[in-house]
């Protein structure tokens, strides 16, 4: 405990003893009006909950129609649920970094998993906010390319992750090792039931969504619809260069749906555990993707079938987004209004800290709407990018910057080099197929402006390039391999 803290508490201390009938009574009606406010120094614990390649709409919590989140609808009913949030670039490692640091990918000049936040760089992070203030900071992950040494940033007492595949940092084989959502959850319940008294923040991530889509059989037989493909056996593998037929778009979306509704099971479990640890006084807890999936969608448009990382559509990169915190957030809830994954480390750093100042990030803090249920009227642009849009790549889908800016009711893409321009307008369109920049212009103009301004004020870091077999390197001695 830090001694402003300690002094903090003393005074209050007194304060309590002399003025403890009046408190009562106060205290009495905020119980009553169902919130904590006389808990002016509650334990400051939280669990941030990250799923890969999660989409929104493939949630029965978010209005999807088959049943795959049972779960995280019993935790959103009491929180509030995100309708609109979008990540910065719907690719693994930069949309993390993201996440924990409240700052676009390209500041960072980190913009695809292979590369990491230079180290001169140290950014600010949840992990490195909650060293600082006395919280344990643990993370438990599902893949090993987010481990926080690969991210390139610091801020964790003790990291958890699968075992490095000596070719898969070299590049030369991409192979990423999966830890299954009952393996993670198993770690995390371990350390809670012998831990769960320290103040502590938890970075649980799951990756099970992420193709290979092989969630066990039981779930799969649970969401398969219509006629089954060949390899109808839980084996049948996603090739993203390669049309489907229309039976096997129906299999490997019900797989993906079966892999969301095992990683549901298991976040139910965790729930379920913390429930039975605290009671009344849980944590702060925030539950999110680092980006959705395409899942048949472009195969007419661009001759692409399952994946992530390259394309705009809101199917890539609007995700879930659900905050609660009992006694301290008003339950049942829904925003409507698009927030960003650069707003979870300023809103932890509001709701928790002590510290009056938030952290200078392109993020804003959404306490004003989680706490007061006051719209949150001056949020930054909300701008994504594809992933490596900065650098030439060699694919074929990847040959020009893509940006996009959301701003409802619309959603402007455009790729200037490419010379290809899209407005959508969402609510009556949101499959994004009925391009309106042609009868539009007006609506076109100023948006392509807010772009080129937003490029202004996050200039691309370009990184000082180090060679991949020292990457390779320095990971696999993080990963204590080699001394
Ligand atoms: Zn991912």
């Amino acid at each position: 405990m830090n001694k402003p803290g300690l002094i903090k508490k003393q005074i209050l201390a007194m304060f309590f003893s002399r003025w403890r009938p009046y408190l009562l009574v106060v205290a009495t009606m905020g119980w009553l009006l169902g919130c904590n406010y006389f808990n002016d120094d509650p334990p400051r614990r939280v669990i941030l909950i990250t799923m890969d390649t999660t989409r929104a709409d493939h949630l029965s919590v978010y209005g999807y129609p088959f049943p795959t989140t049972p779960n995280l609808e019993r935790i959103a009913q009491g929180g509030v649920r995100f309708d609109r949030s979008y990540v910065t670039v719907p690719w693994t490692g930069p949309s993390h970094i993201s996440m924990l640091t409240g700052q676009f990918p390209r500041s960072f000049g980190a913009v695809d998993n292979m590369e990491s936040v230079p180290p001169s760089v140290k950014p600010d992070n949840l992990g490195l906010w909650a060293q600082e203030h006395d919280l344990s900071s643990r993370a438990y992950l599902s893949c090993v390319h987010l481990h926080p040494k690969y991210l390139g940033i610091g801020g964790f007492d003790f990291v958890s992750a699968p075992d490095d595949d000596p070719d898969y940092r070299s590049g030369r084989k991409v192979i990423q090792p999966e830890r299954k959502a009952s393996d993670t959850t198993t770690r995390v319940v371990d350390w809670l039931e012998n831990n769960y008294k320290e103040d502590y923040f938890l970075w649980v991530h799951y990756f099970d969504p992420h193709y290979q889509y092989l969630a066990p059989i039981p779930f799969i037989k649970k969401f398969i619809r219509g006629k089954a493909p060949r390899a109808a056996d839980g084996r049948y593998r996603v090739v993203q260069e390669r049309a489907c037929s229309p039976d096997e778009v129906d299999f490997l979306t019900a797989q993906y749906d079966a892999e969301i509704n095992y990683m549901d099971h298991w976040i139910g479990i965790l729930y379920g555990k913390l429930e039975e640890l605290y009671g009344k006084d849980m944590p702060l807890i925030i539950i999110t993707a680092d980006h959705g999936e395409t899942l048949g969608e472009l195969q007419q448009r661009h001759q692409y079938g399952f994946g992530h990382g390259l394309f705009l559509y809101d199917w890539e990169v609007r995700v879930p987004l659900i905050i609660r915190w009992d006694g301290h957030i008003p339950p049942n809830r829904v925003y409507s209004s698009p927030v960003q994954l650069t707003d979870i480390f300023p809103t932890v750093v509001d709701l928790l800290g002590d510290d009056p100042e938030l952290p200078d990030v392109a993020g804003i803090s959404l306490k004003k709407y989680l706490v007061n249920n006051e719209p949150i009227d001056n949020h930054p642009p909300i701008v994504i990018q594809r992933f490596t849009s900065e650098r030439p790549f060699e694919n074929r889908y990847l040959k020009g910057i893509y940006t996009a800016l959301v701003e409802p009711p619309y959603k402007y893409i455009e790729s200037p080099n490419l010379k290809t321009y899209e407005l959508y307008h969402l609510p009556d369109d949101a499959a994004e197929v009925k391009n309106l920049v042609e009868s539009r212009p007006d609506i076109v103009q100023p948006m392509s402006g807010r772009v080129k301004e937003w490029y202004k004020k996050y200039p691309f870091l370009v990184a000082p390039s180090q060679p991949v077999d020292k990457r390779k390197l320095d990971a696999l001695k993080a990963l204590g391999y080699i001394q």
